[in-house]
């Protein structure tokens, strides 16, 4: 109810913003100055809502994990063909658990490694059907089915209904909170943002994840980017390192447990469809 109510007054303060250049006529300076300021802060307010990634206004989220010394590595955008099993050979290799927030058509093109992923003990999570660039601007119609056919996606290969959602970019939608709320998930954000779509060297990339991580992290990263990860595939093993020197523990940015009494391992192989 109340997010619904949110939902109305953003749609309202939008109304308002943009009506208010109908004060533009007849024109005088002071009309003009009066406009431009009503404009200009209903537009800073609408995309700071939208755009901000911890912002709480209009969908609940979470950007931590709970326990002292434990940290969440967050895999966005797979999976990939190539860099998802390189990257898993090397968690495995460490010993550590993460969570994968795949894109929907991209895990039914490769079920196979979103099955490997759940199996080996990391989180499999919603990240929308296409990972559409202009998330917060969808019709309705269109946001539910971004929603639920991600959902549908990962119950495909892994079985299992995800609980755990996180949109492209971090972008908002007015009516995210009450559509999530509906399909029984929560918003997974993150506290640091490793930039590691824009880095080209992987020891910067890697010094900066090291300076920036504290106790309840959940660490932004990236297994599919169109140039592929390589930089962050080498930058990860000496963040690990790094940080388990400094005592930190790997964990996952939320449960495993299943909902809707569906099986908690990944049901067996069904033919890709
Ligand atoms: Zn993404």
């Amino acid at each position: 109810m109340i997010d619904m109510a949110r939902s109305a007054i953003f749609f309202l303060l939008f109304l308002v913003t943009n009506a208010s250049l109908a004060l533009l006529y007849p024109f005088t300076l002071s009309r003009f100055l009066l406009v431009a300021s009503i404009y200009g802060i209903g537009t800073v307010v609408m995309l700071y809502l939208l755009f901000h990634p911890r912002n709480q206004w209009l969908v609940a989220n979470r950007s931590r994990v709970d326990g002292a010394g434990c940290v969440a590595l967050t895999f966005d955008d797979g999976p990939d063909p190539v860099d998802t099993p390189k990257l898993l050979d090397m968690l495995r290799d460490k010993g550590v658990k993460a969570t994968f927030f795949v894109v929907g058509k991209r895990a039914d093109q490769y079920p196979e490694i979103v099955r490997r992923t759940w199996a080996e003990g990391h989180l499999v999570a919603n990240h929308t059907w296409s990972h559409h660039a202009l998330f917060c601007f969808l019709m309705p119609g269109h946001l539910r089915a971004e929603i639920e056919r991600g959902t549908e996606s990962i119950s495909r290969s892994c079985g299992f209904r995800s609980r755990f959602f996180r949109s492209p970019v971090g972008l908002r939608h007015p009516l995210l909170g009450p559509y999530l709320k509906e399909a029984g998930l929560e918003y997974v954000s993150w506290s640091v943002r490793t930039r590691d779509t824009l880095t080209a060297n992987s020891s910067v990339l890697a010094q900066r994840i090291l300076n920036k991580v504290a106790s309840g992290d959940i660490i932004l990263l990236h297994d599919h980017l169109p140039a592929g990860t390589d930089v962050m595939l080498e930058a990860l093993p000496r963040v690990i390192d790094g940080l388990r020197e400094r005592g930190f523990q790997f964990v996952l940015a939320g449960s495993r447990e299943h909902v809707g009494g569906r099986p908690l391992e990944p049901a067996p192989c069904e033919s890709a469809r």
